[in-house]
């Protein structure tokens, strides 16, 4: 059911990928925790503001009312993840996701304060002296550290990271912030110091299916079994052609590659659902074949068609299909963030009473109408209703606060000569002085006992 857990102790290495990888997690993580302390006006630029019920990102604010977007949203993420997994197999695991992200962190911090890999085996294999417990204190206090800001920085998305700052100290934050933050260090510090690949294997769901989306084309990260074996160490003064000749391929079985892999697996052994393709192997062999001065590529990207020198399809009918639907539903969503108005109402008619006759003859129906303000500025509704003609509105207008509701019981009055049925539609019409792109219709029934 579950392996017993073989530590591992990754080793740091140079490289191209490396390069790019780390290059994308201190972006990600920059981003991540500067973006709560931006401010657009005078609210932070990305706050999801629930007890509000308003989710402001950047000029935006959506609404409850709206959450069909962010499924949308949802979706599109996924569409992109099956897109990507199919064009380049678990790149996303390995360049961008939280827990490859902060797992490299704490690796790295890691290396800086207890040193290389070699030296943390030493380490670890030391009974308790002072040397190993400050290294291991400074260590952990770093990763708390980091779990910690993780945490806070986790709740300023929900609440203004400034006045949470200022108030966690002071014991004046709300209780749930306290909970979240300490759920979130908690969470960040196992999963990133302890669980790392653990979390990768056995907790993903994402590992678990994703090989169902690679095909014969699919970039993966593979080892030139037909160029590298057999393997075997040999002197650093062997030419590449006198291995050749001596019967060698060109795998030098430095495990190089094993020690440098976040997940401890030897890609030797084929492609494994633990890889999360990291390149990580790819930057340490080719370090080794640059010192041997063999051709670069023993492991590398590629595909099982290449691989078996048949022909590979970068463009095929599959990975076309994903984009096709990608790039549809992200034109559909952009236009629908575009078009949405930021107003919503609703009329309904008053329960209790169906009609009332005025002293003047006429007929008059109560609506009540709520009206919600999507905007990130006031605004006063214009009120109409059609479908009758003549039709008579007690109050014409409503002025509603940005992010307010308010709801305001309208009564129309129709002229009996107007009326030939029971039952007659009608339409409220709200539109909103300051921008005429504002506007929307709601249907409702106009009733009498009149019968012609
Ligand atoms: S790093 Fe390259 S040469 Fe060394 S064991 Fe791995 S595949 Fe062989
Ligand atoms: S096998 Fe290579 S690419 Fe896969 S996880 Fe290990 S180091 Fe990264």
């Amino acid at each position: 059911m579950y392996a017993k857990r073989r530590h591992i102790y990754v080793r740091e290495i140079k490289g191209l990928f490396q390069k790019v990888r780390r290059s994308a997690n201190w972006a990600l993580m920059m981003g991540f925790f500067l973006l709560p302390w931006l401010n657009w006006g005078d609210r932070p630029a990305v706050w999801f503001d629930l007890p509000g019920r308003e989710f402001h990102i950047f000029a935006a604010t959506f609404y409850p009312q709206e959450f069909v977007l962010l499924s949308w949203l949802l979706i599109i993420c996924a569409f992109g993840l099956f897109f990507i997994t199919v064009f380049a197999g678990r790149v996303w695991c390995g360049y961008t996701c939280p827990q490859s992200v902060w797992t490299f962190l704490f690796i790295w911090l890691e290396h800086r304060i207890e040193g290389s890999r070699n030296q943390r085996i030493k380490l670890d294999n030391q009974p308790m002296n002072a040397n190993k417990a400050w290294r291991k204190g400074a260590k952990h206090t770093a990763w708390l550290l980091i779990a910690l800001a993780t945490g806070v920085t986790f709740v300023g998305y929900f609440t203004p990271i400034r006045e949470l700052v200022m108030e966690l100290p002071t014991l004046e934050a709300h209780g749930w912030s306290y909970f979240w933050v300490g759920f979130f260090l908690v969470f960040t510090y196992l999963n990133a110091g302890w669980l790392r690949e653990q979390v990768c294997i056995y907790m993903c769901p994402y590992a678990r299916f994703q090989s169902v989306m690679f095909d014969r084309d699919t970039l993966i990260v593979s080892y030139d079994e037909a160029r590298g074996e057999p393997r075997g160490r040999r002197k650093k003064s062997l030419s590449h052609t006198q291995a050749r000749e001596a019967g060698l391929g060109d795998c030098i079985d430095c495990e190089l590659c094993v020690q440098v892999c976040p997940t401890g697996i030897d890609i030797r052994d084929g492609l494994q659902y633990e890889c999360i393709t990291c390149a990580a192997c790819i930057d340490a062999c080719d370090s080794v074949m640059d010192k041997m001065g063999y051709p670069r590529g023993l492991i590398r990207y590629t595909t099982e068609n290449a691989l078996e020198g048949k022909k590979s399809h970068i463009l095929r009918p599959r990975l076309i299909g994903y984009f096709v639907a990608l790039m549809v539903m992200m034109a559909t969503f952009a236009w629908a963030v575009n078009d949405r108005t930021p107003m919503s109402f609703d009329a309904e008619r008053e329960r209790t009473q169906l009609y009332q006759m005025t002293r003047d003859g006429q007929i008059s129906n109560v609506y009540s109408l709520t009206v919600r303000n999507l905007d990130s500025q006031d605004h006063t509704y214009d009120i109409s209703a059609a479908g009758l003609p003549n039709l008579q509105l007690d109050n014409t207008s409503l002025r509603v606060p940005a992010g307010e509701s308010r709801i305001q019981v309208i009564t129309v009055l129709a002229d009996p000569a107007s009326l030939s049925e029971p039952s007659h539609a009608i339409t409220f019409t709200l539109q909103a002085q300051q921008d005429e792109q504002i506007r929307q219709t709601r249907e409702a029934r106009f009733l009498s006992d009149i019968r012609r």
